[in-house]
């Protein structure tokens, strides 16, 4: 899995499936259902840690699943506001820039962050004080049984990092499509703002070395960073894993990090930030 997820590190599984295939993707969630196998869905791998062990199963990507298209027709010619329907696969620096090039805002505090549209709604991303989810109307999805199903975002619980969907609280299913509501702006503008925030991450944290970005959740009204680098682990290291000295809740793999060296370098910081400050750090990374 070190291919597919930016940690750049992972283990073996039994099987990967690519589609981006509605029909195909149904037809794929009946069997697996209809067999008992299990199943896991990965986006960018920018969210995750997949341990070292065999994963018996199935991990599904939504390859291709990558539409952009405005909708109805003749909403962004007229209407201050623009509903754009956006396929679960789409690479999120890709709707940005789509988004910025046909002047279109809202979405701008995403830029920078890696990763799928459809991974980007399950974690409810943001940045910058903001979420995905605002800038949401509606989302599809298809459930373990293989039924495909769409909520308004009045009906998911969506939270820090966090989303739950109705009738899924395992959070067990397969984000095929997302709907967003956008407004009409200034392309110069939209696109000033986007190389402004990309500039700002390039200045806070480690750039060209594997991460899954922050490691941790914020606890309420403080830094996950903050109690890291109070705890000293700053450029601290554990196999070939290490706490950037950049950004203390970033741990990058050096080279040759292997899963279980982030997972002890997580739990040594958890230790530490514990006694310290007696804060237990949630994970926002997803051990798989
Ligand atoms: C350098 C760097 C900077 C980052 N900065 C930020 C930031 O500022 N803000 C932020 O919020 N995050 C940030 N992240 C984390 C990450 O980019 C986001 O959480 C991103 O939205 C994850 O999307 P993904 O497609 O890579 O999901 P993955 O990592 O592949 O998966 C994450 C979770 O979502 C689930 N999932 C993925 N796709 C689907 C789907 N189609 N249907 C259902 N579930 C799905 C997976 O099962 C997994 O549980 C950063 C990561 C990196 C490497």
């Amino acid at each position: 899995m070190a291919a597919y997820s930016t940690f750049r590190t992972g283990g073996t599984v039994e099987a990967m499936v690519e589609s981006g295939d509605l029909d195909e993707l149904v037809a794929l969630m009946r069997w697996l259902h209809r067999h008992q196998i299990p199943w896991q869905v990965i986006g960018g791998g920018s969210n995750i840690l997949v341990t070292s062990s065999y994963h018996e199963g199935v991990f599904i990507r939504l390859g291709g699943c990558n539409d952009i298209c405005v909708g109805p027709p003749g909403d962004t010619e007229t209407a201050a506001d623009c509903r754009l329907l956006v396929g679960a696969g789409c690479n999120l620096a890709a709707l940005v820039s789509w988004c910025t090039r046909n002047g279109l805002a809202g979405l701008e505090f995403m830029a920078g962050i890696p990763g799928s549209v459809g991974g980007a709604i399950r974690m409810n991303a943001g940045a910058f004080g903001h979420s995905i989810s605002e800038a949401l109307m509606s989302v599809q999805w298809i459930n373990e049984q293989g039924e495909i199903l769409e909520a308004v975002r009045g009906n998911i619980v969506f939270s820090y990092r966090h989303s739950q969907f109705p009738g899924e609280p395992a959070g067990k299913m397969l984000i095929t499509r997302g709907c967003f509501l956008l407004q009409r702006g200034d392309r110069e503008v939209l696109a000033a703002r986007c190389r402004e925030i990309i500039e700002q991450r390039r200045q806070k944290q480690p750039w060209g070395l594997g991460s899954a970005g922050s490691v941790f959740k914020n606890p309420m009204g403080d830094f996950a960073g903050r109690l890291i680098e109070q705890a000293g682990f700053k450029g601290v290291t554990y196999g070939k894993a290490m706490v950037s000295p950049q950004h203390a809740n970033f741990i990058v793999n050096t080279g040759g990090a292997v899963p279980e060296d982030i997972i002890g370098l997580m739990q040594e910081i958890r230790r530490k930030v514990l006694q310290q400050s007696g804060v237990l750090l949630e994970p926002e990374v997803h051990i798989i």
